[in-house]
Formats: structure tokens, C-alpha cells, sequence
């Protein structure tokens, strides 16, 4: 029809057009081509908001005749005209950006009514006071929405009035009262704007398109864009429609409806409506909607009728859809449709049902999944529908919710835990020494610590909920409190953690249960299918090895053998160890601790039978399994002022405090640990390699298949593996002799030092695989503390855009992902057929899982609970390369 730039009819766009026309423009646009009933009108493009934003608030040249030109148009297809006092159209003018923002910016209804029209409308409404309540409604939109005028000024004008009639409801007040608050609510109006609202509704229209422009830049518009990584450059496009009024009696009504059941999937009439009521009743709650299906009874023939429009439009869009609608006496409109929104278990249930129903197929509907909802099924959840404010919040550590009593010590937790009480660790920090009480625990807080903090790591390793670095939580161990703010929580009070938000909330909400189902099971073979990528587990003991394997995983890429030093049980004879003074007894002390990590191996290379199990020799410094220095000084200060009981624990004590100073370091993370220990104390890794020989032959003589794979930490030098791998295979060799017969075990590195990133040929030499530490290879490679950083200046960059990511979290691509194609590459220039892994904390997150299959990786590896996501994430990630 047109030229027109900024400009178009309903009638001449379509759902391509969603750039252009915003969703909202472009969905009633499609359903208006598709013949379905829609009021008419007209959209303003996001270009008009772009250019208009651009230009400092000014219009672009032709926009305000472009706009008089579609509303002429408007005007003669619907015989109305606005401001006309025989018939008048009332228009709604409302925002709808690209993405959906649901309540983010402004809508304005009812624009056109004014002193010259309000008695038609209510003559052809047959009813004035819907026409003054409408002309109310609009004075106070107009002023809120296009000059700024505050809500309250409004609502105490009204207040008083219904005050003054003695009315309890808005509804109490009569004609001849909404008639005398639309003039109050005028003289407000002016008090405010220091002018009159303007006579001219061509006028009121500009300023309210003008005023959605505006709205697109609002504080909240920007927060829930930044929150949801929408860019702030889309501008919203304005959709300006003829008013229908579903508040015009018994015959008319409003409604929301879903083409199936958002919260299970099913194929179900879902959806609710109120007889004669406008939309925002409907959100705002003040009445209580009716179910749909007893719209047959009283509006039989629009029901009729938007069944058969929810079938088409389903069947068009080939997805679940979310629909506003609304009935004006007895004639049924669509005012929205869009992409439903669903739990995980209905994105799972529709997703299915559309492939068997023929409509989509299998690649469509992986797709469609959001592999990171499905953590959701995985673990207890809060019930959604709790409506309570966080007390604090902190990292979103470890996904699921926890719910238990405040303890804040690992012993009380342990002895409470066992005795089948529920407890919630809370803790500044937590050290080895507090893995029995996390174990016994429904879940844990700490108040430092980032994503990838020791706390972090093993909570998402056993599953269990954790928020961490909840800084503004102060805890005096003294008195037995923890602060947030004003409010100060004992211990023994209940709180509830939901580590997939980070949110803590006082008292104990309700959970519901995690819901695994055939719909997963057949989604996720469909993803089996597809994927190339491999996908194992992190997991170090025999039941979370059981649950990786009941979750897919395909072998265990991390085993880390720390963990099993600092159980309650090993700890002592782990510290013996560590402060031996002599050869011999540190000899002994080691031997004592070979059966128990034999007997953790054998329960690993059991539930993994058939499998690859990865187990990494022991990485961190010796001082984490000693206690804190602090603490020590205070327990010889103690003893010596005490100056009684035996002197052998006082000397004990300072032998200890000595031994932790000198194993003490600055940076302990760019420290002793990994292969630099293993060198210093060779008698460590071959305890632990003879560890993993017999387990496997134990294994093997009942009947298992082990297959074990020796992997070396922290490797920077070539050489540094060369002498380790000198140390394991001659282990081997005599432990093959010991047995007398031999296995086959490779053994190979990580890579998570930028150094061994770049000299990954040479370490390649001496490795059969290489397995990236995402964690280790963030923290050395961006140069941040992965202890500290989240909790300090790492949000900050966050909340400012400095950074999209937490880098922890998903992978920094063109930073460490550089570092990794480097590795890769590096190490295939040397050996082709190298195998690659990943087993940092990235292995199990969709965007980091993206570049891992661009890369050409073999596997990746992440705690159980995220096998199935990986599996998702690894489908669509061959997917996008197929593309
Ligand atoms: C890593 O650094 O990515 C890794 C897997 O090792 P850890 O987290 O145990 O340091
Ligand atoms: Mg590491």
C-alpha cells in the first residue's frame, strides 16, 4: 500500500516481521492474515523508537505524518473517528519490544475519550458509567504514563472520594461520582503538569507514543534487560489498536489461555476468564477468574470459536501458545499469542507429544529445550508458588533447594545430620574439615566463596543445594547467630536455600519432588542420538559414580582423590602423613591410608564397570588438610596459659603449629600442590597409583571390567609429567609384577596453566589424553582468584556489563577459550588422535559445552546432576556445527 518507513497496517505485516514490529506487533499482524479476529490498528517500529532515542528524543522527519496517515486509515475501515462525538474510536497504545518484557514498559487504554465523546461511548455502550469509569481510568494513565505524574496522587483523590460516598469498592461509586473524580482527577492533573490535558487527541496520541518510546529506557526496563541479556539497543516498537471493551456486560468478558497445560505439558483446555472485566482484572487479582471450560455455558458461541482459533494457531505456530483474549457483546478478539511458557517437565511432555503428533520433528524439538531448566527436574525444588522475599542472596552454587535447621559448626551438622535431623551448614568458608557436615547436611551457605570454591565444587559433586558468597551475612560463631541486615537468625532456626537462584529464605518453604519421567527419558535418547560429544561424570565415591551412570554418564572424567583424604576417618592418618619427621613414619602413615583409598577405588571402578573412570592423583596443597593457622596459634596459646594437662599436647600442639607455618603460603592456589607435590613427595602418588592397581584387579577378579585412567594435576613443564609418568609406570611395572599380570592403564594430564596451554606439544609427548581444567585454567589464565574474586570485584563487573559472564560459570571464549583451542591444537600437531576432555566446572554448562563441539573435544565432564543438561546442551551443540 505504502512507502511508509515507520509505519504499518496490522493488515500488511506478518510473524517474519518481529524485528520490525516487536512480538506483540508481528503476532497480531500474523493471526490477522490468518483470518482470525483481531481489533484493528496499526504498529510504530522499533526503527522509529531507535531513531527517535538516537536523535535525543526528537522524531525522525515523516514519523508524526506517517502516523496521521495510518490513523486516517484506521479511522475509515472502522467507520470511527478519534474525537468524534457521534462515534468515537478509542484507541489502546501499547509497548512491544523483539523479547518479550512482560509489565517492563507502559500502556496507555482508552485514548480518545475526553469531555466531547464520553456520552457516546456511553450511549452505544448503553451504559454511562462504564464510559465516565473508562474516562477516569484514562486521565489517570495519561498522567502517569506521559507526564509522570505520581500513582498515589490518583489513588488519594479516589480514596477520598469513596471516604466521602462511605463506598467499600471502586464499583460502589455511582455515574454521577466517577463523573466528579474524572474532574478532580483533571485539576490534579494540572496541579502536576502546570497545563491542561490536551483537547486535541491527536495530540494525547503523539505524546503517548512518544511516552512508550520513553518507557524503553525506564530503570526497570534496563534492569530486566540487563538480568535477561536483552540488548538495550532494540528499541520497542507501538502497537495502536482499537479499543475492545470486555467490560460491556453479561455478554462480554476478557481471558488468558495456554493451548496445553504450561505446568505438565498435557493436552488440556487451560485458561481462565472473567465475565465483564478488562484485562488488567484479570493480572491484578482483585476478582477471582472462572476456569474456561465454564465459558461454554455463558458465552457459548465465542467459546466455540476460540477453541477453533487456539487449534489453528497452535497448529501454525507448531508450538504451545500463551493467548489474551477478550469478548465485546457476544464477538470474540485476540489481543496476543505467543510462545508459551513452561516448566521443564512440560517442555519435556510438549516437546514429545508435538513429534509423535507429526508436527515437529526430533532436531525441532531438542532445539527447543533449554538444557539449563532442566536442572529444575533434577533436584527438589521450591514450590513455585511460595510469593515469599529472599532474605539474603549469594551465588547460585549448586542447584535444588534445602530446607533445615541453621548450624553452624561441621560437627553439630554431622552429629545432627546422622541423627536424621535436617540442617543447613552455614559457614563463613568451609575447609576440608567440614565435608562430613556438608555430607550429613541438607545443604550449605557460605558467606565468601565464589562458584568454583572448595564449598561450590563439592556440594554440586554430591548433589546437595549450595549458595555461596552470601556476603552481606555476618556470623558470630560466639553467639551462636548469624545477621543479615537487621535481622539476626539463631542457630536451631529454619531457613530454606534454593541453590539454583542463590535466594535464602527464612523459615522452611515447601519443596516438591524431583520428577523424572519417560518424556525425559525419550527426549534425552533423542539427544543420545545426536550428540558427538562424550559425557562423564565428576565424581568421587561409589554412589555418586551409581547416580552419574543412572544419569547417563558414559565414565567418570574427574575423579578427585583429595576428597577421599579429608573424610573424618582419613584425616588423622592423612596429618600423620604430612607432619612425619622421619621416612619411616611417614611410610607407615601412607600405608595406612592405601587400603582406604584401594577400597574407594574399587566402589568407583565397580558402578563404572565397562567404563572409563579418570582419577586424578592428589592436587592441593598439604596445609588444607591441616588445621587453620589462626586456630592453632590459639589452641598453643590456650594449653600454655592452661598450664596443665599433659605436656606431650602442648608440644604436639606447637609441633603442629610449626609444621602448618612452614607449609603455610602466600598464594597457596600458585603453590605446592598438584605435580610440583607429587615431585617434592613421590611417595604420595605411588601409594596412590598402587591404590589404583589393586583396586582394578580386585575389581577384575569379581568379575568387573575396570577401566582406569591416571591422571596428572597442574602439569606447566613437559618435563614435569616425563618424571611423574617415570613414577607411575614403574609403580605399575611392579605392582603388574606383584600381580602377575598386567592392565592396560593410559595415563595423561590436565591442561589448566596457560603454559601448558601453549607448550601442549611437548607435554603431549609424554601424555595419552589431556583433560582441560576450566577452573584452575580461568583462574591462571584471566589472572582472578577463583576463592575470591566472585565475592569482591567480579559482581561488580557483572552488574555493570564489564563482563557477560561470570567467567567461572560459563566459559570466557575468546580468553581461556583461546587458551583451550591452543591446547588442542597443540597437542593433536604432536599426537592426531589425541583424546580430549574437559572436566572444569564449564563441563557441564550449555553456552561453555557450544564451544567445546566447535573445538572438536572428545568428551566433557560435570557433576551428576548436570549429565542429562550436558547431554541437551552436547545434541544442540552438533546441531548448530551441522548447520
Ligand atoms: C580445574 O581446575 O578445572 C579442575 C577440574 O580441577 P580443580 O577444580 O579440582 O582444581
Ligand atoms: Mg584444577
Amino acid at each position: 500500500m505504502t512507502d511508509q518507513h515507520y509505519l504499518y497496517d496490522l493488515a500488511e505485516g506478518d510473524a517474519s516481521m518481529k524485528a520490525l514490529l516487536g512480538g506483540k506487533g508481528a503476532g497480531v499482524a500474523e493471526m490477522m492474515r490468518l483470518g482470525v479476529p483481531v481489533p484493528d490498528g496499526f504498529t510504530v517500529t522499533t526503527a522509529a523508537c531507535v531513531d527517535t532515542m538516537a536523535a535525543g528524543g526528537t522524531w525522525p522527519d515523516g514519523l508524526w505524518e506517517e502516523t496521521l496517515a495510518a490513523l486516517a486509515r484506521l479511522e475509515e475501515r472502522t467507520g470511527r473517528g478519534l474525537g468524534d462525538p457521534e462515534r468515537p474510536l478509542l484507541v489502546s497504545v501499547r509497548s512491544g519490544a523483539v523479547v518479550s518484557m512482560p509489565g517492563m514498559m507502559d500502556t496507555i487504554l482508552n485514548l480518545g475519550i475526553g469531555d466531547d465523546t464520553v456520552d457516546a461511548l456511553g450511549r452505544e455502550a448503553g451504559d454511562p458509567r462504564f464510559a465516565w469509569d473508562s474516562y477516569r481510568r484514562f486521565v489517570q494513565m495519561y498522567g502517569e504514563v506521559v507526564e509522570g505524574v505520581p500513582a498515589h496522587v490518583y489513588e488519594d483523590a479516589l480514596t477520598a472520594l469513596k471516604k466521602a460516598r462511605g463506598a467499600a469498592q471502586d464499583t460502589d461509586l455511582s455515574t454521577d461520582d466517577l463523573r466528579e473524580l474524572v474532574d478532580t482527577f483533571k485539576q490534579v492533573s494540572r496541579q502536576h503538569i502546570g497545563d491542561d490535558l490536551p483537547s486535541d487527541p491527536r495530540e494525547a496520541l503523539r505524546r503517548a507514543i512518544d511516552a512508550v518510546f520513553r518507557s524503553w529506557l525506564n530503570p526497570r526496563a534496563r534492569v530486566y534487560r540487563r538480568a535477561n541479556g536483552i540488548p538495550d539497543d532494540l528499541g520497542t516498537a507501538v502497537n495502536v489498536m482499537q479499543m475492545v471493551f470486555g467490560n460491556r456486560g453479561e455478554t462480554s468478558a476478557t481471558g488468558v489461555c495456554f493451548t496445553r497445560n504450561p505446568s505438565t505439558g498435557a493436552k488440556e483446555l487451560y485458561g481462565e476468564f472473567l465475565l465483564n472485566a478488562q484485562g488488567e482484572d484479570v493480572v491484578a487479582g482483585i476478582r477471582t477468574p472462572r476456569p474456561l471450560a465454564e465459558m461454554e455455558q455463558v458465552l457459548p458461541e465465542a467459546y466455540g470459536q476460540l477453541l477453533d482459533v487456539m487449534q489453528r494457531l497452535e497448529a501454525h505456530y507448531r508450538d504451545m501458545q500463551d493467548i489474551e483474549f477478550t469478548v465485546e457483546e457476544g464477538s470474540l478478539y485476540l489481543l496476543q499469542t505467543r510462545t508459551g511458557k513452561r516448566t521443564a517437565a512440560a517442555a519435556l511432555k510438549v516437546a514429545r507429544d508435538l513429534v509423535e503428533e507429526g508436527v515437529i520433528t526430533r532436531e525441532e524439538a531438542l532445539r527447543r529445550i533449554e538444557p539449563a531448566q532442566l536442572d529444575q527436574l533434577l533436584h527438589p525444588a521450591i514450590d513455585p508458588a511460595h510469593g515469599r522475599e529472599p532474605l539474603t542472596r549469594g551465588l547460585a552454587a549448586s542447584p535444588g533447594a534445602a530446607v533445615g535447621e541453621i548450624v553452624l559448626d561441621s560437627d553439630l551438622a554431622e552429629r545432627r545430620g546422622k541423627a536424621g535431623d535436617a540442617v543447613v551448614l552455614v559457614r563463613w568458608e568451609t575447609t576440608p574439615d567440614d565435608i562430613a557436615g556438608t555430607l550429613a547436611a541438607q545443604g550449605v551457605l557460605t558467606a565468601h566463596g565464589g562458584m568454583t570454591s572448595h564449598a561450590a565444587v563439592v556440594a554440586r559433586g554430591m548433589g546437595k543445594p549450595c549458595v555461596a558468597g552470601a556476603s552481606e551475612i555476618a556470623i558470630d560463631t560466639e553467639a551462636r547467630t548469624l545477621t543479615v541486615g537487621d535481622v539476626t537468625l539463631a542457630e536451631g532456626d529454619w531457613i530454606t536455600l534454593d541453590g539454583s537462584t542463590g535466594a535464602v529464605y527464612r523459615g522452611a518453604l515447601e519443596l516438591v519432588p524431583p520428577q523424572i519421567n519417560t518424556d525425559f527419558a525419550t527426549v534425552v535418547g533423542w539427544a543420545d542420538e545426536i550428540r558427538r560429544l562424550g559425557v562423564r561424570a565428576n565424581a568421587d565415591n561409589g554412589p555418586d559414580a551409581a547416580r552419574a551412570r543412572e544419569f547417563g554418564a558414559e565414565g567418570i572424567g574427574l575423579c578427585r582423590t583429595e576428597h577421599m583424604f579429608m573424610e573424618h576417618d582419613r584425616l588423622p592418618a592423612v596429618r600423620r602423613m604430612i607432619l612425619a619427621s622421619d621416612d619411616d613414619e611417614r611410610a607407615a602413615a601412607l600405608a595406612e591410608i592405601l587400603p582406604m583409598q584401594q577400597a574407594d577405588f574399587e566402589e568407583i571402578l565397580e558402578a563404572m564397570s565397562g567404563l572409563p573412570v579418570t582419577i586424578r592423583l592428589l592436587d592441593p596443597p598439604l596445609h588444607e588438610f591441616l588445621p587453620n593457622l589462626v586456630d592453632q596459634a590459639l589452641e598453643v596459646q590456650r594449653l600454655e596459659l592452661a598450664g596443665e594437662g599433659h605436656p606431650t599436647d602442648l608440644q604436639h600442639a606447637r609441633a603442629l603449629l610449626a609444621q602448618i607455618k612452614k607449609l603455610t603460603e602466600q598464594n597457596p592456589m600458585l603453590g605446592t600442590r598438584g605435580v610440583r607435590l607429587a615431585l617434592l613427595h613421590p611417595e604420595i602418588p605411588q601409594m596412590q597409583v598402587r591404590a589404583i592397581a589393586r583396586a582394578a584387579f580386585a575389581v577384575a577378579d569379581r568379575g568387573g571390567d575396570p577401566r582406569v585412567e591416571i591422571m596428572v594435576p597442574l602439569v606447566a613443564f613437559a618435563e614435569e609429567l616425563r618424571r611423574m609418568r617415570a613414577i607411575i609406570t614403574e609403580t605399575l611395572e611392579e605392582e603388574f609384577e606383584r600381580a602377575g599380570r598386567r592392565l592396560e592403564i593410559p595415563i595423561g594430564t590436565m591442561i589448566e596453566l596457560p603454559r601448558a596451554a601453549v607448550v601442549a606439544d611437548q607435554i603431549a609427548e609424554h601424555a595419552d589424553f589431556f583433560s582441560f581444567g576450566t577452573n584452575d585454567l580461568t583462574q591462571t589464565g584471566v589472572g582472578i582468584s577463583r576463592d575470591d574474586a566472585e565475592g569482591a570485584f567480579l559482581s561488580s563487573y557483572l552488574d555493570t556489563d564489564l563482563v557477560p559472564d561470570n567467567p567461572f560459570s560459563s566459559i570466557d571464549v575468546d580468553g581461556v577459550g583461546g587458551l583451550v583451542r591452543l591446547g588442542a591444537e597443540g597437542g593433536r600437531s604432536r599426537k592426531p588422535g589425541l583424546k580430549l576432555g574437559v572436566c572444569g566446572e564449564h563441563g557441564g554448562d550449555p553456552a561453555s559445552i557450544a564451544l567445546f563441539e566447535r573445538l572438536g573435544l572428545d568428551y566433557v565432564s560435570c557433576s551428576p546432576y548436570r549429565v542429562p543438561i550436558a547431554r541437551f546442551a552436547a545434541a544442540q551443540a552438533a546441531l548448530d556445527a551441522r548447520r
